[in-house]
């Protein structure tokens, strides 16, 4: 269909493909000088943090839980909302994901409810920040300090919020973002991880690439298990020029964002649908980096279920996407003993949650499409 509004689209400038196109010609395609100037540029956008990249977020945060010395036998808390990476990595360095139910207004781990979660084997929490929103950073570090926690920042959708006027990994402990096409900055596939020193640095880049030490020219010696998880310099290009970009896709999601607030509430009044209870997020948090908008359904007062609501979208030409249903649902989680009515807001959230489009490539007018859209399927299957 022509005119199709994708929940997201990824922004690439000539800039950037020209960029591409002399990485190609150099010679020099992996892992070289255009990687070790894009982590320079991120650890001053950083405060000078020492930062890291990797292949793609979920490598960052799984060498991030290495780092931090978590394996077997080890409990990490974090979120039932949010992809399933951020459980996955638990498991594949052999810990335990234990799930906290999340905060219904902010839909992320409900920092309250941490403290019972905590027993003799919790080394870490791992918040997740959905859509760019964080969590109270101040009550999670407080939480981390009194319990003698790690702290795994999943910041993967958070690239340039900010918390009191601080960039998102510029303090905190290990913080990790992803560069994937759909994130706010991205380098087609990629991510980077925020530490603490030089020193938890280079184990990063030893678990990056096959548990490597080098001692001299010709010294090789492999003492721990790493994986091939590096970033290449044709994906490095793309995020240096990405960065450059960011200010004006900032600028440009907040805008759409807040047009987005408008536009339901005028089309919900002109439907006289006042009464439906259709959750909009967040909207006074000025540090959001609005990686998406997203809606929870009023599902008890339609008499359709969300996917017919998205066939409908589609049919309009609006694409929207699920982010996302509780991965204590997952055949793989259930399997392990996880239930969906242990974390009971999560399990209702993850089933009326909409991500409606937001990227910075979208004209203004599309924002009253998607609204008069949703809300005219909103008003055909309301009950009553
Ligand atoms: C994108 C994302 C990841 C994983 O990043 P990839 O680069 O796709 O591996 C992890 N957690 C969250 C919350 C994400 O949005």
């Amino acid at each position: 269909m022509s005119n199709f509004i994708p929940f997201t689209r990824p922004n690439f400038n000539q800039e950037t493909i020209d960029a591409v196109a002399e990485v190609l010609r150099s010679g020099w395609v992996t892992s070289g000088p255009k990687l070790a100037e894009f982590e320079s540029v991120l650890s001053t956008y950083f405060g000078g943090r020492p930062v890291r990249c990797f292949a793609n977020g979920t490598a960052t945060m799984k060498i991030a839980l290495q780092v931090a010395g978590i394996g077997a036998g080890d409990e990490v808390i974090t979120t039932p909302i949010s992809w399933v990476a951020t459980s996955n990595v638990v498991l594949s360095v052999g810990a335990k994901p234990v799930f906290v139910d999340i905060d219904p207004v902010t839909r992320n781990i409900d920092l309250h409810q941490v403290a019972a979660a905590i027993t003799s084997k919790t080394r870490a929490i791992m918040p997740v920040y959905l859509a760019g929103l964080p969590v109270d950073m101040d009550q999670l570090y407080s939480i981390a300090k009194q319990n003698n926690l790690r702290v795994i920042e999943d910041a993967a959708q958070a690239f340039g919020s900010q918390w009191k006027g601080k960039k998102i990994g510029s303090f905190g402990d290990l913080v990790s973002f992803s560069f994937q096409a759909n994130k706010n900055l991205t380098t087609v596939e990629g991510g980077c991880l925020v530490l603490n020193t030089e020193v938890e640095a280079k184990l990063a880049e030893k678990f990056r690439l096959q548990g490597l030490t080098r001692q001299g020219m010709d010294g090789m010696d492999v003492d721990v298990l790493g994986g091939k998880d590096n970033l290449t310099d044709v994906n490095a290009v793309i995020g240096l020029q990405q960065l450059k970009q960011l200010p004006a896709y900032q600028a440009r999601r907040t805008f759409l964002a807040h047009q987005y607030f408008d536009a339901i509430r005028t089309e919900l009044k002109s439907a006289g649908l006042e009464n439906l209870k259709l959750e909009l997020p967040v909207e006074n948090f000025t540090d959001s980096n609005w990686h998406m908008f997203q809606v929870l359904l009023p599902l008890e007062q339609l008499n359709c279920d969300r996917g017919q609501v998205m066939t409908e979208l589609k049919d309009l030409g609006i694409g929207t996407g699920v982010h996302y249903p509780a991965i204590t649902g997952f055949t793989l989680y259930k399997n392990q003993g996880y239930k969906t009515s242990d974390t009971p807001i999560a399990d209702r959230i993850g089933r009326s949650i909409l991500t409606l489009p937001l990227f910075p490539g979208m004209a203004d007018e599309d924002i009253g499409r998607v609204a008069s859209g949703l809300v005219g399927i909103l008003k055909k299957h309301c009950k009553n």
